[in-house]
């Protein structure tokens, strides 16, 4: 086996700080360091100079080309390359590239959704040099983390209101910092750690199913008679092509400078799970990005194909995505973390509390923000977090809010009574605060694992809507807290109030019952946006909106134009799926049907021709049933084709379009494949025209 040596290739495609210190002169490096750190802006010198150096380095690492690498809506990253090559008066040319070019690029925008921004403001738009993320290396191209705007300074992706809201949660938490005297902090920040689930396999399985090529998933497809149901996969050993790829992957990843750190097997068959240590919400956002972009590479390397959609197989485990989240010190404090001293546990559950609120307060951004076409078959099935958002904190903390709320002594590791900022709190270990996986929002020790997010989401939005719901928190608490005249006092006071009055989103028991959704629904009044056509109209909620502009994440117009092009996405993958199913049933199965039915009907006029009295049971029966299947199948496919016609003739207003989707296409695309699979079951192997579940679920 190839020897890796990993802190030797560690980033080495990466232009991180230690080639900038090596590379540029010292003031260079200073200048670039404080608007990395400080976001000051970089003067032109400077920028050339960074530029001159990041290009031969480049070149060095056989760069020939450099982009621009920008996250637009369409929620895959784009990039237009652009050779170094400049002529020279000689007829030859020189590799060059400049402090502009590194600075700023202009693709064209109107290849890139925008939600109607284009038609209010500006048609042209251009990209800016995120200095917070690291240039890298791909293939022989530079790439350049960039934002993406208009000219009119709309965002037109999803890094530019991710760092508007890193920006809101530091403005806010420095608020807080101040008041409880951490004169030393000068910045807070939000971490991510995501956990990236995913299928593997074989190639040609992948090439013969149009479906799975056309949508990422199976939309047809009988149970195979073994399932996940023996539970063996999960943990289970690997098998030599997954683990093969798995270095494979490894290695491309830490050249980039990823902390990919774990990796095991899922619970159903072909699937897995690869984990980074967490970074700053910008990298591990773009960190992400690039990890599913690479795992999809790699695996064709191995002759495999990687699946990032949520729902690949009906019947078996779909893939998510979690969101481990935390905020922290530029001095290294993990503000959820209880500290050592009673005045550093005041400020975690000022902290704590400020998470609790925004869950409920914002419950339907966050819903929203994992909200796809793909998550859709997930959320509330059984095998991911109800579409219902809650918090889980675990028995122990749960009862330190409770002793706070009651005025009671705390019954836990000692008998005391709590009062804020005198006494010290337990540490909470992963044991007593991880059991529960059916939450979707759950502080497991150190951190809140968001849960669910689809395997293919960008992290952008969950994570935009996190701090910035977060950020409105912790601007009251610091509008209230900085007019008091006993901040002690205060201080508990407003712990114990937001305690009682967002109570209602902490829920420790199973997420997956139907008196869940009862209790949630009815007696808390907590809101369940089953799909993504119920959920994303909310982004234009006045109380969300509202939000959203004071904390300058978004502005109106920004929101929505995302609203419709994230309701457009929905529309667009499932009226793709629609059209698949009429032509896989069209062009494959009813024909392939047909031929297995002739074959039987030979079958029985050969026998019958030798034994006239044979009654050919077994083929009759299945004639008859295939035939009556084929009829409904008919009847179902010709009922699909007319709501895909109700649909395109159904005007421009999105909301409304996305909601006939939802009740008039979904459910006849359900029945058309009910009558299909059912065929399956009837069909000889030899003549079904697609590989098996079975035989695609086993096939790496
Ligand atoms: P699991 O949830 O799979 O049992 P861990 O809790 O160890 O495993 O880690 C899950 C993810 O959470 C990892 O990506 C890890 O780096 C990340 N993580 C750990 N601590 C933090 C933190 N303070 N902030 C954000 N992410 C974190
Ligand atoms: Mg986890």
């Amino acid at each position: 086996m190839e020897k890796i040596n990993v802190p030797e290739i560690f980033g080495s495609l990466v232009f991180n700080e230690r080639v900038m210190k090596e590379r540029l002169s010292p003031e260079v490096y200073a200048s670039l360091k404080r608007t990395i750190d400080e976001n000051v802006r970089l003067d032109e010198a400077v920028a050339d100079a960074v530029a001159a150096e990041m290009r031969d380095w480049a070149i060095e690492h056989g760069a020939t080309h450099f982009t621009h690498w920008f996250q637009p809506l369409t929620g895959v990253t784009a990039e237009k390359h652009d050779s170094f090559i400049e002529p020279t008066p000689e007829g030859g040319v020189i590799m060059a590239f400049s402090g502009k070019e590194l600075i700023k690029g202009e693709p064209d925008a109107s290849s890139f959704p925008s939600g109607g921004l284009r038609a209010t403001f500006e048609a042209r738009g251009y990209t800016a040099w995120d200095p917070t993320s690291f240039a890298f290396i791909k293939g022989h191209t530079l790439c350049i983390p960039t934002a993406f705007c208009s000219y009119s300074g709309e965002a037109l992706d999803k890094k530019t209101p991710l760092l508007r809201s890193m920006q809101a949660i530091n403005r806010q938490g420095m608020r807080i910092m101040r008041l409880f005297g951490n004169d030393d902090v000068k910045h807070i920040n939000t971490s991510v750690g995501a956990e990236q689930e995913y299928f593997l396999i074989d190639k040609k399985m992948y090439e013969l199913r149009p479906d799975l090529r056309y949508t990422g998933r199976t939309l047809f497809g009988a149970r195979p008679p073994k399932g996940q149901e023996m539970d063996d996969h999960y943990f289970g050993v690997i098998k030599p092509r997954v683990s093969a790829f798995m270095e494979d992957l490894n290695k491309e990843l830490w050249k980039l400078g990823i902390l990919a750190k774990t990796e095991h097997n899922e619970v159903a068959p072909a699937q897995h799970e690869l984990a980074p240590i967490y970074s700053t919400t910008n990298i591990a956002t773009d960190h992400n990005q690039l990890t599913m972009e690479i795992m999809q590479t790699v695996a064709k390397q191995h002759d495999m194909i990687c699946l990032l959609h949520e729902k690949p197989f009906a019947g078996v485990n779909g893939s998510g995505k979690h969101n481990n989240w935390s905020i922290s010190t530029d001095t290294g404090i993990n503000l959820l973390s209880p500290g050592e001293t009673p005045h550093e546990n005041a400020q975690f559950l000022l902290f704590l509390c400020a998470v609790i609120q925004a869950v409920d307060d914002y419950q339907d951004l966050l819903r929203l923000s994992a909200a796809t076409a793909g998550n859709d078959h997930r959320l509330g099935a059984n095998e991911a977090p109800p579409a219902i958002i809650s918090v889980f904190l675990g028995e122990e903390l749960t009862g330190i809010l409770n002793a706070i709320k009651n005025d009671a002594p705390y019954e836990g590791v000692e008998k005391v009574q709590l009062k804020l900022g005198v006494h010290a709190l337990p540490r909470f270990s992963r044991d007593t605060t991880d059991r529960n996986r059916t939450s979707p929002f759950a502080f497991t020790g150190n951190k809140f694992e968001f849960r669910s997010l689809g395997s293919s989401n960008s992290i952008a939005c969950a994570n935009i809507m996190l701090n910035s719901a977060v950020a409105e928190s912790l601007r009251q608490y610091a509008d209230e807290l900085e007019q008091a005249e006993d901040f002690q006092a205060a201080l508990h006071d407003l712990i114990k109030r937001v305690i009682v009055e967002h109570e209602r989103i902490l829920f420790d028991g199973n997420g997956y019952g139907e008196e869940w959704v009862k209790e949630a629904t009815e007696v808390r009044g907590l809101s369940n946006l089953r799909t993504t056509p119920d959920a994303m109209p909310h982004l234009l909620d006045k109380k969300n909106v509202e939000m959203l502009v004071r904390h300058k994440v978004f502005t109106e117009a920004e929101i929505h134009s995302r609203c419709e092009i994230m309701l457009e996405n929905y529309c667009k993958t499932v009226n793709i799926e629609g059209l698949t199913m009429v032509d896989m049933v069209r062009k494959d199965y009813l024909p392939a049907i047909e031929e297995y039915l002739y074959t039987l009907a030979r079958a029985v006029e050969s026998i019958k021709n030798v034994s006239p009295s044979v009654k050919c049971r077994y083929e009759i029966s299945t004639i008859e049933k295939l035939t009556d299947l084929t009829d409904k199948i008919l009847d179902a496919v010709e009922e699909l084709e007319k709501a895909l016609q109700d649909v395109k003739n159904s005007g421009t207003d999105v909301i409304t379009t996305s909601g006939m989707i939802r009740d008039e296409m979904l459910p006849r695309m359900e029945k058309l494949r009910g009558y299909v699979d059912a065929a399956e079951m009837l069909t000889s192997g030899k003549y079904w025209p697609v590989p098996s579940y079975g035989k695609i679920l086993s096939s790496v």
